[in-house]
């Protein structure tokens, strides 16, 4: 089979399993491994008129929002925040990190984006935010074929800008154990890819594909595909919503793909030379020593047919 590929930093087994989410999850330890900005685009471009009513309510958000922030009314800005998110990710369940469980986590999750906000109130300088606000207004558009396009230098500032801005943001979050639980769900490395992506999916429309092409390689957003044999796959049924999944052999967790629930499928792994079954330390690494021959065994090994 024809798959793209990635491969996972904390078990090292390939991606094999379809997906439709942004976000890429191994499919053997459940680990998020990388962020692909192709399915996320599919998300956004599947229904207009569903993108629309997010974009219609994202209007309101950001002119509420901007009073509040006039006013210093840090009360409303949060409540007001802490809506918005709610409603993004219930419209667009497939932009919710899959290390974002449901119930209390989520709810958790969603504060603590709006605490962050309210947090940045506070913010003296307003040094990234304007740079990248000049930036944005200094893009200029030309005309080709009837069509409009942005001019591909003045993008670039204007990208650059943003994630300078963004990892302003970022100091206030992954700085401060306030906000332990986004180290968690969230960490910084897919944060930063997952804005990158979303504002790339909003402007690439506005490239010609030549300079479309370039900036997605040169921010690492395009994927190679690779020929990969077929993993051998077993039949798990959800232990929360009770749908079936398939799992590829060797598979230790198994986030349910309708639900979100992680499945625990194994938390052993078997000595090949000795026979006996290792308990997996908390934090485990893709190797760990096998406690009774002291062998150094792979913890996750993918089976192929
Ligand atoms: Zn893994
Ligand atoms: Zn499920
Ligand atoms: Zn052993």
């Amino acid at each position: 089979m024809r798959i793209k590929k990635f491969s996972c930093y904390h078990c090292g087994a390939p991606k094999v399993t379809p997906y439709k989410n942004p976000y890429i999850v191994c499919d053997y330890c459940g680990y998020m491994i990388d962020v692909d900005y192709a399915a996320g685009l599919e998300v956004w471009n599947h229904s207009e008129e569903h993108t629309n009513q997010y974009l219609e309510r994202k209007a309101i958000f950001q002119a509420k929002t901007e009073l509040f922030l006039a006013g210093k009314n840090k009360e409303m800005y949060w409540k007001e925040t802490y809506d918005f998110w709610d409603f993004y990710y219930k419209h667009y369940p497939e932009y919710l990190p899959p290390s974002v469980p449901k119930g209390e986590k989520y709810n958790l999750y969603i504060q603590s984006a709006a605490d962050m906000a309210a947090d940045t109130m506070d913010f003296t300088s307003t040094e990234k935010a304007d740079a990248y606000n000049a930036a944005y207004a200094a893009i200029s558009y030309y005309q080709k074929d009837d069509k409009n396009f942005v001019e591909y230098s003045s993008f670039l500032k204007m990208i650059e800008a943003f994630l300078e801005f963004q990892s302003q943001g970022f100091r206030i979050v992954y700085d401060n154990p306030k906000y332990e639980i986004m180290d968690e769900v969230m960490p910084e490395q897919f944060q930063l890819k997952m804005k990158l992506s979303q504002i790339a999916q909003v402007w690439i429309p506005y490239l010609e594909d030549y300079y479309a092409d370039a900036f997605l390689n040169q921010y690492k957003l395009k994927q190679e595909y690779v020929e990969m044999e077929e993993p051998m796959r077993h039949e798990v049924v959800c232990e929360d919503c009770k749908k079936e999944l398939s799992v590829p052999v060797g598979a230790l967790v198994c986030i349910c793909e309708h639900c979100r629930h992680q499945n625990i499928l194994k938390k052993v792994a078997h000595c090949h030379n000795c026979g006996v079954e290792n308990e997996l330390p908390k934090n485990w690494d893709n190797m760990i020593t096998c406690n009774s021959c002291g062998t150094q065994l792979r913890v996750v090994q993918p089976l192929f047919s």
